[in-house]
C-alpha cells in the first residue's frame, strides 16, 4: 500500500477501507509520508468527501494514534462538553461546576485559544496560582474528591490530528465535514469520557458561519459519535454576537463568577443551562432537559455551583478568594468607557472581528508559542436588537496602553453595525441533534 495509491483512489471519489485509512493515519502520526502527500490526501477528502463509515474509521484510527485516557476509576457516567469555538464563550466555566453540583462527575480536558476564539485553559490560568497541568491519576483523584476538574490535555492525545490540523490550516482544508468531525471526535474519545455534548456554533463567529453547514456538522458529529459507540448530543447555538458580555481571559472568569454568584445572567447563562441539561440527561441524572435545567437552577440559586468552582480552583492550586473578590483577578492598567456615538439599532456584529480585536489587545495568540495578557479585553454593553442613542454605553475597554485602547475602539466600532431600522434579537438556539432526532429551534 502506498500513499500515492490512496490519494488516487480518493481523488476518483472511491471509499477507502479501514486498513487504508489506518495507513494514512499512521503516515500522519509518524510523519513517515511527506507533507505534500498528506496535504494532497486532505484536499482529495475535502473535495470528494467521505462516507459515515470512512469518517468513523478515520476518527477511531486518529483516536488510537496516541494515548487514550482510562477514566474508569471514576464512578458514574462521565460526560464531556466541547464547543466548536466562539467569542465570549465561557460556558464551560459556568456549567462544569453546576453540573458537578448536580452529582454528575465532570472530567474535562480543555484547549487553548487560537485565532479569534478564546480557550478555557487560558481563562483558568488567569486565576492567580491555578495550574491546568495534572497527571491522569491526579485528574482522576480530583474528580473523585471534588466532582470536577478542568485541565489541559495530558499525555499524547491524537497526535495524528496535530499533524493533519497544522497542514489543513495552510492548505485551505479546514472546512471539510469529515475532517472537522474526525478531528473533534478523535480528541474527545481519546480524553476518555463516556458521553459527549457538543456545542456547534453558527453565525459570524463560527468555524462554519452558515446555518445549513452548522446543521450538517451537528448531524455528522452525532452520526459518527454514535457509530463510534458513544452517546453524543449536539446543540446548535448562535455566534452572531459574543455569547457573554465579557471578552478576554480574566474578564471572562469574572463573568462566570458573577453568574455563579447570581449577580449576572443573560445569553451565556441561558446557553450554559441548555448544554448542562443535555449533560445531565446523558449522565442519567435527569429524565428530561426541563428536569435537568431545574436541577441546574437550584444549584445556581443555592450557591452550590459557586462552591464547586471554589473547590475546583483550590484543588488546582489557585486562589479561591477570587470567588468572593473578583478584583483579585489581573486588572488592566487602562480602562476606558466608550459610547455608541450615534442613534439607531444594533443590527449586526462581526463576531470574529470582535475576537480579533481582543487578540490585538494581547488577550490571544497569533502563533501557538505567543504569550498572552490575562487582564485585557472588553465588556460589551449592547446586544443585537438594542435601540441606542449617541451617549448609550457601548463597551468598556481594558487595555495595556491608551494606544492599544484606541486601536481596539476603532476595531470594535468597525465590527458593530448600528442601523436605522429596528431589528430582532439574535437567537441563542437554532437546533438540537441527538441519536433519535434532529429539530430546528
Ligand atoms: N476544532 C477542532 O478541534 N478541529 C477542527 O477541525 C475544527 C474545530
Ligand atoms: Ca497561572
Amino acid at each position: 500500500m502506498t500513499m500515492l495509491e490512496l490519494i488516487t483512489k480518493k481523488k476518483l471519489g472511491q471509499a477507502l477501507t479501514r486498513e487504508e485509512i489506518a495507513f494514512f493515519v499512521r503516515c500522519a502520526a509518524e510523519q513517515s509520508a511527506p507533507d505534500y502527500q498528506l496535504a494532497a490526501m486532505l484536499m482529495a477528502i475535502r473535495l470528494r468527501g467521505m462516507t459515515d463509515q470512512e469518517t468513523t474509521d478515520l476518527t477511531l484510527e486518529m483516536r488510537d494514534s496516541g494515548d487514550v485516557a482510562d477514566l474508569s476509576g471514576i464512578p458514574g457516567i462521565k460526560v464531556d462538553k466541547h464547543s466548536t469555538g466562539g467569542v465570549g464563550d465561557t460556558a464551560t466555566l459556568v456549567l462544569a461546576p453546576l453540573v458537578a453540583a448536580c452529582g454528575a462527575p465532570v472530567a474535562k480536558m480543555s484547549g487553548r485559544g487560537l485565532g479569534h476564539t478564546g480557550g478555557t485553559l487560558d481563562k483558568l490560568e488567569s486565576i492567580p496560582g491555578l495550574s491546568v497541568s495534572r497527571s491522569i491519576p491526579e485528574f482522576i483523584e480530583q474528580v473523585k474528591t471534588v466532582g470536577v476538574a478542568v485541565i489541559g490535555q495530558t499525555g499524547d492525545l491524537a497526535p495524528a490530528d496535530r499533524t493533519l490540523y497544522a497542514l489543513r490550516d495552510v492548505t485551505s482544508t479546514v472546512d471539510s465535514l469529515p475532517l472537522i468531525v474526525s478531528s473533534i471526535l478523535s480528541k474527545k474519545l481519546a480524553a476518555g469520557s463516556d458521553a459527549i455534548v457538543l456545542d456547534v456554533k453558527t453565525g459570524s463567529g463560527a468555524i462554519l458561519p452558515a446555518l445549513e453547514d452548522s446543521i450538517a456538522l451537528a448531524e455528522a458529529l452525532v452520526r459518527v459519535g454514535t457509530l463510534a459507540g458513544k452517546p453524543v448530543a449536539a446543540l446548535i447555538s448562535g455566534m452572531d454576537q459574543p455569547l457573554g458580555t465579557h471578552v478576554g481571559n480574566a474578564l471572562e472568569v469574572k463573568e462566570a463568577i458573577d453568574i455563579l454568584a447570581g449577580r449576572a445572567a443573560g445569553d451565556l447563562l441561558t446557553v450554559s443551562l441548555a448544554l448542562g441539561s443535555q449533560m445531565l440527561l446523558l449522565a442519567g441524572r435527569a429524565k428530561t432537559p426541563e428536569e435537568g435545567e431545574a436541577m441546574l437552577r437550584r444549584a445556581l440559586e443555592s450557591g452550590a455551583g459557586l462552591e464547586k468552582f471554589r473547590r475546583m480552583i483550590a484543588a488546582q492550586g489557585g486562589d479561591p478568594r477570587v470567588c468572593e473578590d473578583v478584583s483579585l483577578l489581573p486588572q488592566a492598567p487602562v480602562q476606558k468607557q466608550i459610547t455608541c456615538g450615534q442613534s439607531g439599532y444594533v443590527s449586526r456584529m462581526d463576531t470574529a472581528a470582535l475576537g480579533m480585536a481582543a487578540q490585538g489587545m494581547g488577550a490571544g495568540r497569533l502563533r501557538a508559542e505567543d504569550g498572552i495578557d490575562y487582564s485585557v479585553g472588553f465588556v460589551l454593553q449592547v446586544r443585537i436588537g438594542d435601540r441606542v442613542e449617541p451617549d448609550t454605553p457601548l463597551c468598556v475597554l481594558h487595555a495595556r496602553t491608551e494606544a492599544d485602547a484606541d486601536r481596539a475602539e476603532a476595531a470594535i466600532r468597525r465590527a458593530i453595525t448600528i442601523g436605522g431600522e429596528p431589528c430582532g434579537r439574535a437567537k441563542n438556539f437554532l437546533g438540537l441533534v441527538t441519536k433519535d432526532m434532529a429539530v430546528r429551534l
